[in-house]
């Protein structure tokens, strides 16, 4: 009885320390990002840490347009690449299942595209992406791009 006791408190420590640790580290190590139906992302700017082993970004649609008519999705691209990328490469044909966007390394992380009250996490590896090199993350439904974007860097 007694070493019942013992293993639940254990366990109990256990599942405190883990929660500790993810509250402590895992706040760095991702951002919520949300889209609207007037065609904007609150967050302008991202900084992800080098010592994130990955990042996340939520992305959630808090508007009520389907995807078809107002989709979101958040494309990582070097800044450097991005207008060429928004100017030639976003294409209906391309369909909104690839994001209106054909394979391209230079593409570098591309979430699911959603609608209206939906939401999609998208996982980077910080490892991919270089610090001081500029990048820029944007929605790739067809208009979205010019304002739909912001700036991610590394650090
Ligand atoms: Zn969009």
């Amino acid at each position: 009885m007694r070493s019942m006791i013992r293993i639940k408190f254990v366990l109990t420590s256990l599942a405190a320390l883990l929660a500790c640790s993810t509250l402590v580290f895992g706040a760095d190590c991702q951002v919520k990002v949300t889209g609207s139906d007037a065609m904007q992302y609150d967050v302008k700017k991202i900084e992800i840490s080098k010592d994130c082993d990955k990042f996340t970004i939520e992305l959630v649609h808090g508007g009520q347009l389907p995807a078809a008519a107002m989709g979101h999705n958040v494309v990582i691209v070097e800044t450097a690449k991005m207008m060429g990328i928004a100017t030639t490469m976003i294409k209906m044909e391309n369909g909104i299942d690839n994001g209106f966007l054909p394979e391209s390394s230079d593409i570098l992380f591309q979430s699911k595209m959603v609608g209206g009250g939906e939401s999609t996490t998208l996982e980077i590896d910080p490892t991919k992406l270089t610090s001081g090199t500029a990048y820029t993350f944007f929605c790739s439904f067809p208009g979205h791009w010019a304002i739909m974007k912001g700036d991610l860097t590394v650090l």
